[in-house]
């Protein structure tokens, strides 16, 4: 099902004495092709839930519109959107059994949807295959394991038919070892069944892994950038997708005689690179550097000190100090091959590749 969010805001009364509202969902604009996997990612309290309960219908949207295929379902209540729900406590209801939990939405289902006794057992035995816990109908609950009781959330968010899911953190209580697994496994069924999922977490990881395109949203519901993995980790939209996204370093640019040049700290390194059009130093400017994106080159007059090599079998992870700025580096183990390692103590000199220009940012204002 294609699902199109027409600037779909929510804001709810403030909790505080001075009465702001809090934006929770600022001007939702896009659309999800049918069968697709996006995922919501930001940081906690940035909107993620509100948003995910906006499109299943148990938050009302202050404005803006949701529509379903071509049907606006902005005012339909959840039960008749056909959304299958799965919430990070997985609500298994204890004291039923499985075969009891997988059959509770079909149970609640009203007038022409009602389905025959045989046909809901069908069905739950069907949803229940997919995830792979059919010889567990007849346990309860408590008599499964994290990762058991999480498929049957998932099995019950499937049965329904329903062709959009929404997970929100669906995982987050599982070990690193079966968080992989259901990620895998997620995918897996969302591509026979061509469902389309929205899946919210605060993991950049797994959200990389699993989603075919990422929504990033930033404090007060703001909708950073909405692109693929490569979109988003080569081409960030701003400053805080570049910084959520992955590990960097940002180094002030001050100005440096006619030119400009990098603020070490304790010195100013000569940077021969040209400001971009709508920034300027007084406001503040630094560059955006990713650690990958810093090569030793002793040719380079960029000078840094060594101080830390750490080997993690893929890559070497070096922390060095230009001037009294740390910068983190990372050098792949391919290139370490070629062109061998730096030592720490030395001193050496690195290019930066791929700088970006990001506004400073601006001092927390104090209370
Ligand atoms: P996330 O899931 O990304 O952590 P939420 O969607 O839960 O974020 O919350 C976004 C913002 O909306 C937060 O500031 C939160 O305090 C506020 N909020 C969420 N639900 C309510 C509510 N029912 N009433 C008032 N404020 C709320
Ligand atoms: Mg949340």
């Amino acid at each position: 099902m294609k699902v199109v969010l027409d600037h779909l805001t929510k804001k709810f009364p403030s909790r505080n004495k001075k009465g702001d509202t809090v934006t929770a969902v600022s001007d939702f604009c896009f659309e999800v092709p049918d069968g697709s996997l996006i995922g919501l990612l930001g940081p906690s309290g940035c909107g993620k839930s509100t948003a995910l309960n906006l499109i299943c219908g148990l938050e009302k949207p202050t404005s803006g519109r949701i529509f379903f295929g071509d049907d606006d379902v902005t005012n339909l209540p959840p039960e008749n959107r056909g959304v299958g729900l799965v919430f990070q406590n997985y609500a298994l209801y204890p004291h039923l059994t499985v075969r009891q939990n997988i059959l509770f939405p079909l149970q609640n289902l009203k007038g022409k949807d009602r389905l025959s006794k045989a046909e809901m057992l069908k069905k739950a035995d069907e949803a229940a295959k997919l995830v792979q816990i059919e010889q567990l109908m007849d346990r309860k609950p408590s008599e499964m394991s994290g990762g058991q009781q999480q498929r049957v959330a998932i099995a019950r968010a499937l049965v329904g038919d329903g062709e959009v899911i929404v997970m929100d953190e669906p995982i987050t209580n599982l070990d690193a070892k079966l968080r992989e697994q259901m990620l895998l496994e997620i995918r897996e069924i969302q591509r026979n069944l061509g469902t389309t999922i929205f899946y919210i977490t605060h993991d950049q990881q797994s959200a990389l892994q699993l989603c075919d395109k990422m929504a990033i949203m930033e404090q007060d519901g703001t909708l950073c950038q909405l692109g693929t993995d490569e979109d988003i980790i080569l081409r960030p939209a701003n400053r805080f997708t570049f910084e959520f996204i992955g590990v960097s370093n940002f180094i002030p640019v001050v100005a440096s005689g006619a030119g400009l040049g990098l603020d070490a700290g304790d010195s100013v390194v000569p940077w021969e690179g040209e400001l971009p059009a709508g920034l300027s130093l007084s406001a503040g400017v630094e560059l955006g550097v990713r650690p990958n994106d810093i090569v030793f080159d002793p040719e380079s007059p960029i000078k840094v000190k060594v101080n830390r090599c750490t080997f993690l079998g893929s890559e070497y992870d070096y922390r060095v100090t230009l001037g009294t700025r740390e910068l983190r580096v990372q050098q792949s183990a391919l290139d370490a091959m070629q062109r061998g390692t730096v030592k720490a103590g030395e001193t050496t000199g690195v290019r930066l590749v791929n700088p970006r220009y990001y506004p400073a940012k601006k001092e927390a204002q104090s209370a």
